[in-house]
């Protein structure tokens, strides 16, 4: 017979927002499991290891985990300087989960979750009774765990979208697996080799496909042979380079500047709009079945990449009453915050508690799952979403609700250039940084040197205190 109040709470994913849910659990009194997939802290962080984030590290320390690695005689890193992927893991992630490492359970997948008796359906008492979660351990054992609460901080990053425009994979995509990449491949580090002197396809418009276009630029110096064609399913580009005049952000603007300047000297060739309708691997190449501009192309290149953004995993909340944006896959009173079809600039009202509960009591997403589809998603605010919702786990609803977070200024804005109709939905997040950055979006900006009111970046929420952005 277990007593509710001493079961643990779960907490799925250990990652920068599941360590720092499990150092405010700590810091609570109450017990955290952390399941992590991965054989250590911050697995995705560790496959974009190599890219530097727009975020210093002041901004990627969790405060009770600051203090808890503070209390440990742990050396921080320059709050200003800017840290790679690997970086934030072996600095920061790995040090933290030390700290907590014994509520933690590595190389664990979960793969459902439901109550205790309760498939969906039923009701009566269904609040009172514990989670159960399932998952397989290490040697493929399946076993489960009751809980308390759960906080499924699992990420997006082993989601990524397939590259069909239309949402779905084009046929071949899946068969051809072994010559595309989804995010940012290490195209100048280790996965050098696969790309030096091919033709290569980046398909996406957001900051990481232009990230993954200059890396392999980059790479041409070395390997001339390298071709880059750089693909927009829609015809967004002018938002990136526009933005990139503009931009606040010097090193977003310096990436936008870049490619600008690439397309100019005809060393990368720009398909838009496109999108890919079949993909047929011929042995060590492949050839690509696309729609250019309304006319059916076929391209012949030897990689493509695959930089279209990412999605949540739901199907480990079949049996909870989750509630999600039909669009966005946020929870419902998130999404209009962050939809892309609205938000621009990305500039997010501090939220917590209230925003994240579903009619599942004591069930949060939080991290950059509980962003959903929507490219924006900032550590910071992670940080922030837990420590209020473990506030509420541990009683103190007052503080659960005195959200205090002041979001960084997050967006790169729509900079809608002359004859040039369409906006993107990329954020800046989920995107590398070459040099130091501290500022906002790039129309606003624009907007306000104009005398106009601009779009609300760098607007500070009257009750906070404003920060630089990340
Ligand atoms: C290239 C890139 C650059 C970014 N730059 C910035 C930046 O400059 N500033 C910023 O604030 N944010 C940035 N972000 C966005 C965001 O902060 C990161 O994605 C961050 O890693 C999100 O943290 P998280 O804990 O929510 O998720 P994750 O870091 O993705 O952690 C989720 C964890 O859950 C585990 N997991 C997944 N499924 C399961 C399962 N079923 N069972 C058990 N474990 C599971 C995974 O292995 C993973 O370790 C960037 C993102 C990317 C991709």
């Amino acid at each position: 017979m277990y007593h509710y109040s001493d079961l643990p709470v779960a907490v799925i994913g250990a990652g920068p927002v599941g360590l720092a849910a499990a150092a405010h659990l700590v810091q609570r009194g109450l017990q955290p499991v952390v399941f992590e997939s991965g054989k250590g802290p911050g697995s995705s962080l560790v496959e974009w290891g190599h890219v530097r984030v727009f975020s210093p590290w002041r901004y990627v320390f969790d405060k009770a985990a600051l203090e808890l690695l503070e209390e440990s005689g742990w050396i921080q890193p320059d709050p200003d300087v800017l840290p790679t992927g690997s970086e934030i893991v072996q600095q920061y992630l790995i040090p933290l989960a030390r700290l907590v490492g014994r509520h933690i359970k590595y190389s664990t997948t979960v793969h459902s979750i439901t109550r205790l008796g309760f498939d969906k359906v039923a009701s009566d008492g269904r609040d009172r009774a514990p989670f159960i979660i399932r998952y397989r351990d290490e040697t493929g054992v399946e076993r489960r765990l009751t809980a308390r609460a759960v906080l499924d901080a699992s990420g997006t990053w082993f989601r990524p979208n397939p590259i069909g425009v239309d949402g779905l994979p084009v046929p071949g995509e899946s068969l051809a697996r072994g010559l595309i990449s989804y995010g940012i491949p290490d195209v100048l580090g280790q996965e050098r080799q696969r790309y030096a002197d091919g033709t290569v396809l980046v398909v996406g418009s957001g900051h990481s496909a232009i990230n993954a276009v200059l890396s392999l630029l980059e790479l041409r110096k070395q390997h001339p042979k390298t071709s880059v064609i750089w693909a927009l399913r829609r015809n967004k580009i002018d938002k990136l380079l526009g933005g990139g005049l503009n931009d606040q952000l010097p090193a977003r603007g310096a990436l936008g500047l870049a490619a600008k300047n690439a397309i100019e000297s005809g060393s990368l060739k720009l398909l838009a709009p496109f999108s890919v309708e079949s993909i047929a691997r011929r042995g060590e190449t492949l050839a690509v079945e696309a729609s250019l501009n309304g006319q059916r192309e076929t391209l012949h290149v030897d990689r493509i990449i695959v930089a279209t953004g990412f999605r949540p995993d739901l199907d480990m909340l079949r049996e909870l009453r989750i509630e999600l944006d039909v669009a966005v896959e946020s929870p419902r009173r998130l999404a209009p915050m962050i939809d892309p079809n609205l938000h621009s600039c990305g500039t997010v009202p501090p939220h917590g508690v209230e925003e994240l509960a579903h009619p599942e009591r004591d069930f949060y997403i939080v991290g950059s799952k509980s962003y959903g589809r929507a490219p924006t998603f900032l550590m910071t605010t992670g940080y922030e979403q837990v420590r209020s919702v473990v506030a509420e786990l541990a009683g103190d609803h007052l503080a659960a609700r005195q959200v205090q977070l002041v979001l960084p200024e997050t967006g790169v804005c729509n900079v809608t250039l002359p004859g040039v109709e369409e906006a993107s939905s990329a954020g800046c997040c989920g995107s590398p940084a070459p040099t130091k950055v501290d500022a906002c979006c790039a129309a606003d900006a624009t907007a306000k040197s104009e005398g106009k009111s601009g779009c609300g970046c760098g607007s500070t929420n009257p009750a906070q205190e404003t920060e630089p952005a990340a």
